[in-house]
């Protein structure tokens, strides 16, 4: 029987498609948690796996007809252990927040005490916000960073720990741009008896490709999405020491997720491959090479870095010294409007709202996987200064985003095709 879009395509969607691929190809994509995913992991994702229901594990399935699934799975598993030096994964999480989720509900019981790093100092909604379900559930104490040197505060966090007596300690951030050493968060962990999970979502790409210290070694567990720096597909991952295998398992199915999507599993496994390439280690060290230069560009721009700078991929970028007037609500739009593309961020103790921010953050795994290094990032620094400085001058803003088409037309993110 043919398909219905088979004689009448779906042009509708597949304009906006073309759009959206013009979108990112001809505009610079700073928004730190993006990247662009190899054609092999797009191929995997849109391949015939959708078709499949694998309920369970490998081996181990409800429904028939998973030989080939149970392989695929199995590779990943065997990827990302090697990758990363786990004991136990877990490639089943459709995203980071699914992937937490799971790791409180399988080790914890609602209303246990977690310490978690708070939203506006650089953590994620899902490490205790009260908009979120781990926030609801969980009794989350929030530590943060210091108000001089804006780096986690582990003096103010051990006092916390041993008042609080938390069952668990989440580090791991979303918008902080600093090395995070995982010893002296094991530290309080063992002080206090608390299980030490890692939520390294941002940072994976970085750990696989040696540019950031692996917290594997010290953590109970550790989480992380696969679409961020590692540059596979959206979709989550858990890392654990083998003694909570069956518990993480449990937590993710039946526990907490259906059917898995074995095409983005396959997916995570051509990702995963690709990180383990030599290659993936260079990548890994420009991006933060690329970061560093772009950070010391925008301060030469006037601009304020959070915590003086950047160790990672990313930067949270204070704009009130540059100007008071623009907050970081205006800078994305107007950025948006010059073919920049990055997102408003609050600064620790930001007195504007979350809808609204004194800040922005930007990344550079994208403009890294475009081939782009430290010679683009003072163009890229100036752009944003300029822009920001004629905001109200729709021609300047045009002029910038003929600029930016031209800088990412030098370096095509598919030089051949998708
Ligand atoms: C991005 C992120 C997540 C959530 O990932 P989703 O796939 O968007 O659910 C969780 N934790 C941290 C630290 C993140 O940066």
């Amino acid at each position: 029987m043919p398909f219905p879009s088979d004689t009448n395509p779906d042009n509708e969607v597949f304009a906006l498609l073309e759009k959206e691929r013009i979108r990112q190809t001809s505009g610079l994509q700073l928004i730190a948690s993006e990247n662009f995913t190899s054609p092999a992991v797009m191929h995997a994702t849109g391949s015939i796996l959708t078709n499949k229901y694998s309920e369970g594990y490998p081996g181990k399935r409800y429904y028939g007809g998973n030989v080939h699934v149970d392989d695929i799975e199995s590779l990943a598993i065997s990827r990302v252990k090697q990758l990363f030096g786990a004991e136990h994964a877990n490639v089943q999480p459709h995203s980071g927040a699914s992937a937490n989720m799971a790791v409180y509900l399988g080790l914890l019981k609602p209303g246990d005490t977690i310490l978690g790093l708070s939203l506006d100092h650089g953590g994620h909604l899902t490490h205790g916000s009260p908009a979120n379900a781990s926030g609801i559930l969980y009794n989350f104490v929030s530590y943060g960073v210091t108000k001089g040197d804006e780096r986690i505060d582990f003096d103010h966090m051990r006092e916390l720990a041993l008042q609080h007596r938390p069952k668990m300690i989440v580090a791991g951030t979303t918008s902080y741009s600093r090395r995070l050493d995982p010893e002296p968060f094991k530290a309080i962990a063992d002080e206090v008896g608390a299980l030490l999970m890692f939520d390294i979502a941002h940072l994976a790409g970085l750990v696989a490709g040696g540019a950031h210290p692996n917290p594997v070694p010290y953590a109970d567990i550790v989480t992380f999405t696969t679409h961020k720096t590692l540059r596979g597909p959206r979709g989550g991952c858990i890392l654990s020491k083998a003694q909570h295998a069956a518990a993480v398992d449990k937590a993710v199915f039946p526990g907490s997720q259906g059917g898995p999507l074995e095409h983005v599993i396959a997916a995570k496994a051509v990702a995963f491959r690709e990180a383990l390439d030599p290659s993936f280690k260079v990548y890994a060290q420009q991006i933060v090479k690329n970061a560093s230069a772009l950070a010391e560009a925008l301060s030469k721009e006037g601009f304020r870095l959070v915590s003086g700078g950047t160790d990672n991929h990313l930067m949270v970028v204070d704009l009130r010294p540059f100007d008071a007037e623009c907050t970081g609500k205006v800078a994305q739009l107007v950025l948006d409007e010059a073919g920049i593309t990055l997102n408003k961020n609050t600064v620790p103790d930001d007195p504007r709202s979350p809808f609204v921010t004194s800040g922005v953050r930007i990344g550079t795994p994208s403009v890294t996987t475009q081939g782009m290094t430290e010679t683009e990032m003072p163009l890229i620094a100036n752009f944003i200064a300029r822009a920001l400085r004629h905001r109200e001058d729709a021609s300047a803003i045009a002029g910038i985003r003929q600029e930016v088409a031209d800088l990412c037309s030098r370096f095509p993110a598919y030089p051949n095709g998708l």
